[in-house]
Order: structure tokens, then C-alpha cells, then sequence
């Protein structure tokens, strides 16, 4: 793995700002730029892995962190009539950070999600 910090490492280290709605000793939450619903944050691990898979086989405990800080997140943002949880993993997914990070979406009917449509 590359020496180079990741962009969500930058904000984690708070070298670029960002809109940070939650921390824990093991997770950081902020909103996401460019949000695909009403709500829309994205919940990083302080520890890089490369995206879910790598990070469920390395530490699961981690992982159940992350989901934790999600549902948290979910709970004060007031997303009790439901919310989506998306891990993008790899390049058909679009995944454009490769820094593991769990998107919430949520705050109004969400649409259905799948196939890319031209
Ligand atoms: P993904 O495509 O799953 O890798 O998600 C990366 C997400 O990071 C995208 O939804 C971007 O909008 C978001 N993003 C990129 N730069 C920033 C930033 N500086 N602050 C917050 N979110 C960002």
C-alpha cells in the first residue's frame, strides 16, 4: 500500500476541512460534499484499509465500530423512518477513495439502486 495519505486520512488528521458531525477513539463521520440524498455522511475507520472486504477480514471488530458510528449518526440525524448503508467496493461500484468508508443515506424516500443507467 502506497505511503501516500488518503484524502479521508487528510481529513481525519484535519489537513482538509471538512463538515464532522461525529468521532470516536476508532471512527471519524462527516457530511459528504456532494450528498446524494438529504442526509448523506460518510463514516471512516482512523485505520486504512482498502475498502469493506479487507477491512472485515483484517479487524471485524472495526467493522461492527463503523456500523456502530452509522447507526449513531442515523439516530441523532433523526433517520428513524429508515436510512441505506453503502459500502462502493472497487471500481464497478464506482468506489473513488480507496480508503474503506460506509455512505448513510437517508432524510426522505430513497429510489431504488442497481445497474447504471445510460
Ligand atoms: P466513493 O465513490 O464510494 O469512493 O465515495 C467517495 C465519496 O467521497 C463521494 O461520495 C464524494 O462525494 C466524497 N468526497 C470527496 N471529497 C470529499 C471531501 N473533501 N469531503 C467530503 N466528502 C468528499
Amino acid at each position: 500500500m502506497s505511503d501516500e495519505k488518503t484524502l479521508f486520512e487528510r481529513i481525519i488528521d484535519r489537513e482538509v476541512p471538512a463538515d464532522i458531525v461525529y468521532e470516536t477513539d476508532t471512527t471519524l463521520v462527516f457530511r459528504d460534499i456532494n450528498p446524494q440524498a438529504a442526509t448523506h455522511v460518510l463514516v471512516v475507520p482512523k485505520t486504512r484499509y482498502r475498502d469493506v472486504a479487507e477491512l472485515a477480514a483484517a479487524d471485524p471488530g472495526l467493522l461492527a465500530e463503523v456500523v456502530g458510528s452509522a447507526a449513531t449518526v442515523a439516530e441523532r440525524e433523526g433517520l428513524g423512518d429508515g436510512y441505506r448503508v453503502v459500502f462502493n467496493t472497487g471500481a464497478d461500484a464506482g468506489q473513488t477513495v480507496f480508503h474503506v468508508h460506509a455512505h448513510v443515506l437517508g432524510g426522505e424516500q430513497l429510489g431504488h439502486f442497481g445497474r447504471y443507467h445510460r
